[in-house]
């Protein structure tokens, strides 16, 4: 089968092989891949590397297709039958994390497209209970865009509270941002998206979707325009889903005293933040990683009763033999979420 493998640590290093196809083992599951997402954590894993990356490996952990192979011990699934794979290919299924459903916390935690084979290929070998079934309304442009959704389900849903008319700022335009934003407004938030001028399209795009609010931060000024909502006092909840630096600091200026922080943005070295404002201003600090089960079945639910809309976020569907072209698009931040179909 054609897969995209990052074949080493270095950045780059990433090209399409020919690799056997998988066979599933007992307990798991083979998915012929119908769409595979390209997440900015695969465009950091080919560019700056990342810590739970263990090349070489086929990236991609954004999966939808169909069941098309079962190993030993697998039941209530079909050949043929429509599904999505979250993201554990493995846990130890012992340790207090993986008793209350927090595999993101597992220490032998391996992840599709990162430790394991993923998704950018024509087929992936996962773990039965990874596997979801797709209610019938759902496509599969749609359930590739689970896993980001659920990452911002976990942060708003999960991690951080989101109350009735708190002003809710999030800092980054991309799926994730999108996702978030979509979240924290079915929670009752008053939802400001800010974004460079670059992002545009992206803040039309959350415009469209009903966001309150939109700020383009090299033209206008955030942080008055969040006062200005406030009564002078800053913003509820701040949520970092950009992995800049910059971001950060503006964050910490944009949220009120006793007011709610939630880091998502991926960060591959250390940062400087002004750690003395946590402690000044009283904040509550939600560190928001990855996404865990129950985030992937709200998100399926909330994707089937229109609280959250992928629509205006899938920008683009490549096919795989034209990868190339697909990461280019990514690089040059071109469109939202880009889609690659491997059965073309
Ligand atoms: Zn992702
Ligand atoms: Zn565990």
């Amino acid at each position: 089968m054609r897969a995209l493998v990052k074949e080493s640590i270095e950045p780059g290093h990433f090209s399409m092989h020919e690799l056997p196809i998988p066979v599933p083992g007992k307990d798991q599951v083979r998915i012929k891949i119908i769409r595979a997402g390209i997440c900015q954590t695969d465009w950091v894993y080919i560019n700056q590397g990342g810590f739970a990356l263990k090349p070489p490996v086929v990236l991609g952990h954004e999966i939808a297709g169909i069941v098309d192979e079962v190993g030993e011990g697998v039941e209530g699934f079909e050949i043929g039958q429509r599904v999505l794979t979250q993201t554990t290919y493995h846990v130890c299924g012992k340790c207090r994390f993986c008793k209350q459903g927090l595999y993101n916390h597992c220490a032998e935690r391996k992840g599709l497209g990162s430790a394991q084979n993923g998704g950018f290929a024509e087929y992936v070998v996962t773990w039965k209970g990874s596997v979801m079934a797709l209610p019938e309304e759902i496509t599969f442009d749609q359930a590739a865009c689970v896993e980001p959704m659920a990452c911002g389900v976990h942060a708003m849903a999960e991690r951080c509270p989101v109350y009735v008319n708190d002003v809710v700022v999030v800092m980054g335009p991309g799926t994730i941002g999108l996702g978030v934003a979509q979240v924290a407004k079915a929670q009752g938030g008053i939802v400001v998206v800010a974004g460079l001028t670059a992002d545009r399209p992206r803040l039309d795009a959350a415009l469209k979707m009903g966001i309150d609010r939109v700020v383009d931060i090299q033209t206008e000024d955030l942080e008055a325009i969040v006062k200005e909502m406030t009564d002078g006092f800053g913003a509820d909840v701040v949520v970092e889903a950009t992995g800049n630096v910059k971001a950060v600091d503006t964050a910490m200026k944009v949220v009120r005293r006793r007011g709610r922080f939630v880091p998502m943005g991926v960060f591959t070295t250390p940062i400087e933040l002004d750690f003395h404002t946590i402690k000044k201003k009283e904040l509550d600090v939600y560190g928001s990683h990855a996404q865990v089960p129950t985030a992937w079945e709200t998100t399926l639910k909330m994707l089937q009763n229109g609280k959250l809309s992928t629509d205006l976020i899938v920008t683009h569907v490549f096919p795989l033999s034209d990868w190339e072209k697909a990461f280019e698009t990514v690089s040059k931040k071109e469109g939202i979420k880009i889609l690659l179909d491997p059965t073309k």
